[in-house]
């Protein structure tokens, strides 16, 4: 098969590999659509993810969807022609953190571009049957490669109480905090307000249901009075290094910060006192867990809109290309898509 392989760091060659050759667990899975996740981009820049170094080559990508190829050996999952997207945190269901429900966190899990399992960017991709879901007609492949993005953001929403009288703040709209504008609109709030340094990017929040966009935090505390009358949960998805402390300051004494990025270095801080004297709840939301076949529903039901989201798409080939798009992203784009396949 034809595949994009990351031979070092901003260099994605287009090489041909053995096909994938399914567990019986498994179903083979043709590729259609890969969105471009920032995770993916530390091994493509920094050839590392959190300092865990690939041992070989790798395949990037965990956003997709795609059509089934070959159906699981042993009868499980859908059968071949069927068209799905897929959750990519593949857990054991064995260990005590599953037995407990927490699949998301498994000790076992195995994500595919993460290493060093071969991601998506690729005709063929072998992946459990579990982790599929059926689409509806009306859900096209790029839409249903944005359903994993979106079930992280409804993953953060429940971990949220969010409730008609909450003034929601969202640091950072790329997709995911797109997507939380979607889901907080659809929760009910009194209201949403989004923060984002690149103004290009509140276009479409605005559009989709925030109430105001601000390019920085302070312009957000004095237009809602000062730092202790912001916000009752903030939803930090800036992928900035100092987004915790933001979110700390932004937040109203007895709220919610809903932690969600991914700070470029491992270590980041925030003003203890702040936090503690306003008696903060401050939970961090990894992943996703049972959210794909919601995310789906709410894009098939019209109610989530992907398709709305500003985005930019390639072919497999122009792979590389992709990666350097969505490393210095032309103004308000917040995705690059690389179409596999018809
Ligand atoms: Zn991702
Ligand atoms: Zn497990």
């Amino acid at each position: 098969m034809k595949c994009a392989r990351c031979v070092a760091p901003r260099d994605i060659r287009i090489v041909e590999s053995p096909d994938p050759v399914p567990e019986d667990n498994e179903i083979l899975v043709s590729v259609r659509a890969v969105s471009l996740c920032p995770s993916d981009h530390h091994i493509y820049k920094e050839g590392h993810a959190s300092g865990v170094y690939p041992d070989h080559e790798m395949i990037l990508g965990h956003e997709f969807s795609g059509v089934v190829a070959k159906p699981a050996a042993d009868g499980s999952g859908p059968p071949e022609g069927t068209r799905v997207a897929i959750e990519p945190a593949w857990h054991c269901g064995r260990c005590d953190i599953c037995k407990r429900g927490l699949i998301n966190i498994c000790r076992n899990v195995v994500f595919p571009s993460y290493p060093n399992r071969d991601g998506a960017l690729a005709e063929y991709i072998a992946c459990p049957s579990f982790s599929a879901a059926p689409l509806p007609d009306n859900v096209g492949f790029v839409q249903a490669a944005l359903a994993e993005p979106l079930g992280v953001a409804i993953h953060a929403v429940r971990h949220a109480n969010l409730g008609f009288g909450d003034v929601v703040a969202i640091l950072g709209v790329g997709v995911i905090g797109t997507a939380l504008v979607e889901l907080c609109k659809l929760a009910g709030v009194r209201s949403i307000l989004v923060v984002d340094p690149n103004e290009s990017r509140h276009a479409v929040p605005l559009e989709l249901g925030a109430d105001q966009a601000y390019t920085d935090k302070d312009q957000l505390i004095e237009d809602v009075g000062g730092t202790e009358h912001g916000p009752s949960v903030v939803f930090d998805v800036t992928n900035g290094q100092d987004s915790f402390s933001h979110s700390v300051d932004v937040c109203e004494p007895g709220g919610q910060v809903i932690v969600i990025t991914i700070p470029p270095h491992d270590h980041a801080e925030l003003t203890a006192s702040t936090a503690r004297r306003k008696e903060l709840d401050i939970q961090f939301s990894r992943r996703s867990r049972h959210t794909l076949e919601e995310a789906v529903r709410l894009v098939s039901e019209g109610r989530v809109h992907p398709d709305r989201w500003p985005r930019k798409e390639f072919s497999l080939d122009e792979t590389g290309a992709a990666f350097e798009c969505s490393t210095n992203p032309p103004p308000g784009m917040v995705r690059a898509v690389v179409n596999v396949g018809e």
